[in-house]
């Protein structure tokens, strides 16, 4: 499958990259020009030179990026593993699609326990949004504060695992091809 065809087929199902999920901020590049990027609606950061905006991005509606013709340039080149594996024909569509199907529900469980939790800081990053979670006192004679620690401690586990195993890791060349010297 065709590298943008592939990101086509699956990115709009994830959104991993763009809601926080996966970074809490993303550096300008020397090609991106802030001036634009901050006309377009990005909320940038930082002083000139060493800027980055914050994740989940002000650009991204859900499901897509507004300003995709003129993203930055880090969001131009961040291909996920698992994309990278579809785009190279390792795995199918399918497989992909309920690999981000299964990743969706495990985060679905983290909001749900962070909710319970209180969710002091919900505009966060979610690792930061969990952070804030865990920081907070706990009081151990409720029992009931103390399974949803548990909860989200065992959410939050359960969802690493997976962004790990098929987002984050790098991915092996493709047979017969070379690095450039
Ligand atoms: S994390 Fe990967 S599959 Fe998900 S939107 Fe980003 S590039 Fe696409
Ligand atoms: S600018 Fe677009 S591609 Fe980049 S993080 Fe934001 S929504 Fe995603």
């Amino acid at each position: 499958m065709s590298p943008s065809r592939a990101a086509r087929a699956l990115c709009p199902h994830c959104g991993f990259c763009c809601n926080g999920v996966l970074f809490g901020d993303v550096r300008l590049r020397p090609g991106d020009v802030p001036e634009r990027l901050a006309q377009l609606g990005l909320g940038l950061h930082g002083p000139p030179g060493r800027q980055r905006f914050l994740q989940p991005c002000s650009c991204f509606d859900g499901r897509l990026c507004r300003i995709y013709a003129e993203r930055p340039e880090r969001c131009r080149t961040f291909t996920c593993s698992l994309l990278q594996r579809l785009q190279q024909g390792r795995i199918d569509l399918t497989t992909a699609r309920g690999i981000v199907t299964q990743a969706r529900e495990q985060w679905a469980r983290v909001l749900e326990a962070l909710r319970s939790a209180g969710d002091p800081a919900p505009h966060l990053p979610l690792h930061r949004r969990v952070a804030r979670a865990l920081a907070e006192p706990l009081d151990l004679a409720d029992p009931r504060a103390a399974a949803t620690r548990r909860r989200l401690l065992l959410a939050v586990q359960r969802l690493a695992r997976t962004l790990e195993r098929h987002f984050l890791a790098p991915v092996r060349k493709p047979r017969g091809s070379q690095s450039r010297p």
